[in-house]
């Protein structure tokens, strides 16, 4: 499973330009992955003066591990420097999304290089009358909503031909074919 992270913080006002071309930021740190990309919601919801900053994988757990006001801190010495010479007040509130230790979840979407079809298969298989599907079944488009749209009519196809035209054999590929 990835982990892809979105961390929400509201401001008491905006300290950042609004203007097109000016909806995303970019932070370069040495550190991989350190508090990289920064969004603004004008368009969505003007006058919110919140921003979202995504983190992934292993600086998403890390985070998920530490107290929210720890990540706030860490996230407001980024900003600073991102926008020397602003008047950056601390943010009023922070909300950390935490989808990897989420035991129900233990992630945001699937991502399993050199998997083929047969293992897609295999992990899709009905067992009796239970029927599997979503994202993590799509062979092209794993991870994604569309593969999430396009796996669910690959299984509902599966199941309309067993109900209704009582083709029920369930084919998996050879795992070299
Ligand atoms: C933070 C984040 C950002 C993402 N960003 C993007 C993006 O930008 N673009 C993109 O294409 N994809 C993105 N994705 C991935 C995308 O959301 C998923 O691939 C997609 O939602 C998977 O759809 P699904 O139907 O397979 O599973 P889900 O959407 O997880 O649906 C499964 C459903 O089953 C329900 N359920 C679970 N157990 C039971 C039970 N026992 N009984 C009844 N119901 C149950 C759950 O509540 C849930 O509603 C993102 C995911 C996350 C978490």
């Amino acid at each position: 499973m990835a982990v892809y992270t979105k961390i929400f913080l509201k401001f008491p006002r905006r300290f950042w330009p609004e203007a097109p071309g000016k909806e995303f930021f970019l932070y370069a740190s040495d550190r991989r992955g350190y508090y990289p990309v920064w969004q603004q919601f004008k368009k969505e919801y003007p006058g919110s003066d919140v921003l979202l900053v995504t983190v992934s994988d292993d600086e998403s757990r890390r985070i998920e591990q530490q107290s929210d006001n720890q990540t706030m801190a860490e996230a407001m010495e980024v900003l600073r420097k991102m926008f020397p010479g602003k008047d950056v007040r601390d943010a009023t509130e922070i909300l950390v999304r935490r989808w990897w230790s989420n035991r129900f979840f233990k992630g945001t979407f699937s991502n399993w290089p050199s998997v083929n079809r047969y293992e897609y298969d295999l992990i899709r298989a009905p067992v009796g009358r239970v029927y599997f599907t979503g994202e993590h079944t799509s062979e092209k488009y794993n991870g994604y909503v569309h593969g999430a749209y396009l796996a669910g009519i690959d299984s509902a196809d599966i199941l309309i031909n067993c109900v209704k035209k009582n083709m029920c054999t369930y084919n998996v590929k050879g795992k070299h074919d």
